[in-house]
This record gives C-alpha cells, sequence and structure tokens, in this order.
C-alpha cells in the first residue's frame, strides 16, 4: 500500500472513471430509493429509465430538512426497519431532529470514509486517538469511532465534556489525534491554563476540527495554541456524518469523496446548478447507501467547489470551508450578514479571547448587533476598565467587513456560557429564539 493513500487505486482515480463509476451507483441507487414511499411515486421505472447520464441528474427532485420532517420517521426508509441496524439523528440545531437509517453495509462504507479521511490526514496504527465528539445519537463520536478502530489506532472514547479528565487522559496516554468541536478547543485550552499545563509538551500532532461553521482564524488560533496542525471536517448526519468531506495535508479545501457522493452546488434562491468555481449551496446524493438513500439533498451549507487540481494527487474534488448556513443568514437592518463574517472581522484583532455570542435585537425599531465577547486572560487585569481601545478595534473590524456598526461589549475571560458541542453563536431576540 502507498503510505499516502488509504486506498490509492479510488483516490486517485481519473475523472472519466470516477463518473462512470458514480453514474452506475447512481442508477443502483435510484433503484433501491424506489422501494421508499416518499419516492414510490418519484421514482417510478419511466423516470429512472430517463436518467442516462450525471447531466440527467438536475432533472430528479431536490429534498430538505423538512421532507425529512414530514415524513418522519420511515418515509425515507427504503428497507423494512427490522433489516437496518443503528438510527442516527441529527443534533436539531434548527429545529426537530431527523433521523437517518443504517444498513450493516451503510455503516461499513461510512466507517471506510472515516479511516480514509483520518489517514489522509497523517493518523496510522501507532496514534492514540482522543474522540471528544458526543457519542450516542449525534454521529460525530460513532462515525469517527469506528473509522479509527478500523485504521488501527488506539481509540480513547472520551466523549465531551469533562475537560479536566480530557487532559488527564491526553497526559497519561499520549494522545497524538484529537476530534474536537472547534469553539470547543478554545475553551478547553483555558482548562490546560488554569491546570498550568502547557498542551506544547504533550505528544499531540493534529486535531480534527468540524461539526460547525468556524473560520480560518479560529483554526490558525488552534493550531498556535496546541502546536498542533488542525484539519477541516465536514459532515452531516443526513450524509452519514463526519467523513463527508476532509482536508488533506494541503489543508486548503476539503476533498468531498465523489465515489461514494455526487455533489452539486445550486443557486439557492432558484435551485439552478451553478458552474464550478460559484459559491452556492452544497447539494449532496449518496451513492453508496441502501438503508435510506437520499438524491439531491439541500444541506443550506454554502460554500463552492475549488476547481483546480489538488496537488495531493487526490482527484475527488474539493469544497472550500462552509461559509455558514443559508437558514443561517441574519438580515440585519437590510444587510445580509453571516455569523462567521463577524468571527473573521473579530479575529483580527488581537487580544480577544476564547468565545463568543452575537445578540441581535430590536431597539426602537432599529436591528441592532451585539457582540459580547470574552477578553483574552493574558491580557485581563481583573477589570474591564480602561479596554476600550480593544472594543473600538472590534468595532471598527466588524464595520469595515460588513459595513454596520455593532455594540461591542467585552466580558471577562469565561464568562460566558461554553458548549461541549455544538457553539450556539446567534442569540436572535427579535424572534427570542435561538441558533447555532
Ligand atoms: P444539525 O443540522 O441538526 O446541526 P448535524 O449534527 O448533522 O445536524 O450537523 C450537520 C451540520 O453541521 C452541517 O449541515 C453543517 O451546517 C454543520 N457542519 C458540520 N461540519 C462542519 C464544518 N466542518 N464546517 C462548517 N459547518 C459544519
Ligand atoms: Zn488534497
Amino acid at each position: 500500500m502507498d503510505t499516502a493513500f488509504w486506498e490509492k487505486d479510488i483516490e486517485t482515480i481519473d475523472r472519466g472513471a470516477l463518473e462512470t463509476l458514480q453514474l452506475e451507483r447512481l442508477k443502483r441507487t435510484l433503484q433501491i430509493a424506489a422501494r421508499a414511499p416518499y419516492y414510490r411515486s418519484i421514482l417510478t421505472p419511466e423516470k429512472i429509465a430517463s436518467i442516462r447520464s450525471l447531466r440527467d441528474l438536475p432533472s430528479l427532485p431536490m429534498v430538505d430538512k423538512k421532507d425529512l420532517r414530514e415524513n418522519f420517521p420511515y418515509g425515507f426508509l427504503a428497507c423494512d426497519p427490522k433489516d437496518s441496524v443503528r438510527m442516527h439523528s441529527s443534533s436539531g440545531t434548527t429545529g426537530t431532529p431527523t433521523v437517518v437509517f443504517h444498513s450493516q453495509n451503510d455503516l461499513d462504507h461510512w466507517t471506510n470514509l472515516t479511516a480514509r479521511s483520518m489517514y489522509m490526514a497523517g493518523m496510522r496504527k501507532s496514534d492514540v486517538f482522543q474522540n471528544m465528539m458526543g457519542y450516542g445519537l449525534f454521529t460525530g463520536g460513532l462515525g469517527f469511532h469506528y473509522g479509527a478502530e478500523r485504521l488501527g489506532a488506539l481509540v480513547l472514547p472520551t466523549s465531551a465534556g469533562n475537560s479536566k479528565r480530557q487532559i488527564w487522559f491526553m497526559q497519561t496516554f499520549g494522545t497524538t489525534f484529537v476530534h474536537i468541536v472547534p469553539s470547543y478547543a478554545l475553551r478547553l485550552f483555558s482548562v490546560f491554563q488554569e491546570m498550568r499545563v502547557d498542551p506544547h509538551d504533550l505528544a499531540l500532532k493534529s486535531f480534527f476540527i468540524g461539526a460547525e461553521p468556524h473560520s480560518e482564524a479560529l483554526r490558525l488560533q488552534v493550531q498556535d495554541l496546541y502546536g498542533v496542525r488542525a484539519y477541516n471536517s465536514y459532515g452531516l448526519s443526513e450524509m452519514a456524518g463526519p467523513g463527508i468531506a476532509f482536508e488533506c495535508g494541503e489543508q486548503n479545501g476539503m476533498h468531498l469523496w465523489e465515489d461514494e457522493y455526487i455533489m452539486e452546488i445550486i443557486d439557492p434562491a432558484t435551485g439552478e446548478v451553478l458552474p464550478d468555481g460559484e459559491c452556492g449551496e452544497l447539494v449532496l446524493t449518496t451513492l453508496c447507501r441502501d438503508a435510506m438513500p437520499l438524491i439531491r439533498y439541500r444541506t443550506h451549507d454554502l460554500s463552492r467547489i475549488i476547481p483546480e487540481p489538488c496537488p495531493c494527487g487526490r482527484t475527488h474534488r474539493r469544497v472550500e470551508r462552509m461559509r455558514g448556513r443559508s437558514d443561517d443568514m441574519l438580515i440585519i437592518g437590510g444587510v445580509n450578514v453571516f455569523p462567521l463574517q463577524i468571527e473573521c472581522a473579530m479575529m483580527t484583532v488581537p487580544d480577544i479571547g476564547n468565545n463568543y455570542v452575537i445578540e441581535i435585537r430590536n431597539e426602537d425599531y432599529l436591528d441592532r448587533i451585539y457582540i459580547k465577547v470574552e477578553v483574552n486572560p493574558r491580557c485581563f487585569t481583573g477589570s474591564l476598565e480602561g479596554m476600550d481601545d480593544m472594543k473600538n478595534r472590534i468595532v471598527n473590524a466588524v464595520r469595515t467587513e460588513l459595513g454596520i456598526t455593532p455594540k461591542v461589549v467585552l466580558m471577562e475571560p469565561n464568562s460566558l456560557p461554553a458548549s461541549e458541542g455544538k457553539a450556539k453563536r446567534v442569540v436572535d431576540l427579535r424572534r427570542n429564539d435561538y441558533k447555532s
């Protein structure tokens, strides 16, 4: 086996052969999906026969979370529930969770993809993998657990939470790879500081960070704080979970595993498929799923395909770091804003701390953004007095980036609520609800 690849032949397959494989798998997937109550009337034999090339895919209808909810729980199931062996659920970021069923074959494919992803980022049999993602219905934990075992690493299934114990495990068992939510990685660092342990003294090599939108600046901060390389990991429970798209050693976009998924980028407003390189919503079709195949699933995640070939030699196209979800977009006084843009702007200001929350309020019929941001313990002297300079720099950075003027409230280190799972970054007090 070539040591740079988990499966060299498939990872470096030429485009023509990859597309032939995709079409073959798509046709099989359509036959299977037609057994599900939801697809029965849509995927008629005539419709399936009309799909002769990958270019015909856009003639099939798209589905999204709403369809999964309306057909909850078995409407998309293409087999008897008893023939599936596991159920997972999304974390319910934007409402009632959705459920996904897997056959043993589905799980085998998923396990292989997560192993392929971690191998690509340098994890090997001799590594110690601490999986700090929640185990259970959330796919973050079990997804990588089985992949890391298949790879042969020693897996510490520590799950999320109990930060001091996590650090103890890292020290005691020489953890080299960590799977963690990026916002929690920042929070964990303050526990390291509290315990007076320098992560640079440990055996840590790399972090896999994913499950929530985060900026390049945040990745660099994680790398810097821990002295590791941090690899972006993308996935969603409807498509299995993590291991759908992952960064290689180049750390410049995530290879989306196209032998198992067809990706399209669409204009979220019109549904029209956009050419490679343009930014839009990622739409995915499963190619190797038996229990619950999904055709043209709208992820609502915004990104773009990087058309240039990757120097690593893998031919599966890369997607750029997610810019946010289309349903996360805030409209502030008529200006469209993604929480991640605010994060990008804030991170240019030195000495901001490890956590922040964006509050949107309506005052005197005007939308206002409040940014509550912790200051870095390094520069905190016990009082927030006299830190106006930092406050003004944040205001200016956000105004320059977004053209709107936020109100900034500086907070003491570790005073904002911290989550061990996905961070709740936005509180929209205009609607009195919570989004992440
Ligand atoms: P939920 O939709 O309830 O949050 P999941 O737990 O399946 O369900 O989370 C999947 C979503 O998490 C993705 O659709 C995406 O919005 C977000 N996500 C996952 N990984 C990343 C990542 N690396 N970068 C940005 N967003 C991510
Ligand atoms: Zn690459």
